[in-house]
């Protein structure tokens, strides 16, 4: 078996010993005779694996008891329409923050449900940055502040947390979420989907304030009902089981690292193997600014464009897969989310530094 070191921005890698354990189990799941994804969601044993992932999470990510936690279908895009639906309540408003193609989708489709003002963008920029808060224009009736802490394809994330005083904080933490700690008592809802530091795709994971549930524009559709999926522990439908198993394997996986404090190092320490070597170089060139770089997505150029598609040949010979940046912006990418082991970062360094040994 020879496995790659895969840079994509999501579906992303997952932890090895993730995947040898799903495949331990896959026909027998603790001798049920079943494998989970043939398990029935209202029986005792997926009961238990759904309540036991959650119950890591909460830990991980140290939730405080007056939020709850929310299993969803839908990806990160389906929250572009479920945050305003849910979150409106009887406003007028909300302001969205710009940093990126992200939040371009966000603000988009939340602009069929309400009025939405942009308080900052770092459009003018080219979304090199997250807008300086001294910028940021909110207005103190909006409905909630929307930002996304982390823009997988421009590669710029937030390195502090606003303050959006009595007006919520929603952020989209799709590809950041269980890389650092939070402090989620400052936030009024969280969401991400799954397929970057939790598992596969197909589950969508928010985290909200008690006191934000049970607002719905009346047209929101039941399975888009904080309350009614609240209400019935994420059960109202069916939800992803297999994915919330892999999800909830994940959270063992990073409990054993050390957590997030833990994992947090080991990603400040990988994305600077990578950081300092763009810095040191005038052959590639690291667009963002230095204090608002992602550690999760890393976007490079190489001065020389003609170049990419002869880097990208080597870098497939090498067995490092899916550098491609995305299509809206060109150059490469490379995603090193939890899962991405430190010896993948160091073999990437070591071929850019001989990538540009032989064309330099
Ligand atoms: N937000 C961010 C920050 C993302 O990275 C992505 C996916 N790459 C999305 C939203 C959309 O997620 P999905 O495709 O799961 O709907």
């Amino acid at each position: 078996m020879t496995r790659v070191f895969n840079f994509s921005a999501g579906p992303a890698t997952l932890p090895e010993p993730v995947l040898r354990q799903a495949a331990d189990e896959m026909l027998d799941w603790h001798g049920s005779g079943m494998s989970v994804m043939e398990m029935s969601h209202r029986g005792k044993e997926y009961i238990g694996i759904q309540a036991e992932a959650e119950s890591l999470l909460r830990e991980l990510m140290a939730i405080p008891s007056n939020y709850k936690v929310v299993f969803l279908q839908g990806g990160a895009i389906a929250q572009n329409a479920f945050v305003p639906m849910n979150l409106l309540r009887g406003k007028a408003s909300a302001d969205y923050v710009n940093t990126g193609e992200w939040s371009k989708k966000s603000i988009k489709e939340a602009g069929k449900y309400a009025r939405i003002r942009v308080a900052a963008s770092s459009e003018a920029s080219k979304f090199t940055e997250v807008p300086p808060f001294e910028t940021w224009e909110l207005d103190p009736d909006a409905a909630y502040v929307h930002i996304c802490a982390n823009e997988t394809i421009g590669g710029v994330q937030y390195h502090w947390t606003p303050d959006t005083g009595d007006v919520p904080l929603v952020a989209d933490m799709s590809s950041e979420i269980l890389s650092k700690p939070v402090d989620v008592s400052r936030y009024g809802l969280i969401y991400a989907g799954a397929q970057k530091n939790i598992g596969p795709a197909g589950l969508t994971i928010v985290i909200v304030r008690d006191d934000l549930i049970g607002h719905a524009l009346p047209t929101t559709p039941s399975v888009f009902d904080l309350k009614q999926q609240a209400d019935n522990d994420s059960m109202l439908n069916t939800p992803p089981t297999y994915a919330i198993y892999i999800a909830g394997l994940v959270f063992k996986w990073l409990k054993a690292q050390g957590g997030l404090p833990a994992i947090e190092r080991h990603n400040v320490a990988k994305a600077a193997l990578l950081y300092d070597y763009l810095d040191s170089t005038s052959f590639y060139v690291a667009p963002i600014a230095k204090e608002d770089r992602s550690l999760m997505n890393v976007p490079f150029k190489l001065r020389d464009e003609s170049l990419d598609e002869a880097f990208l040949k080597g870098a497939q010979q090498r067995s490092m897969l899916q550098l491609k940046g995305h299509r809206s912006v060109g150059g490469m990418r490379a995603s090193i989310y939890n899962a991405m082991p430190i010896e993948g970062v160091k073999a990437l360094v070591a071929y850019m530094k001989e990538f540009e040994k032989s064309h330099g």
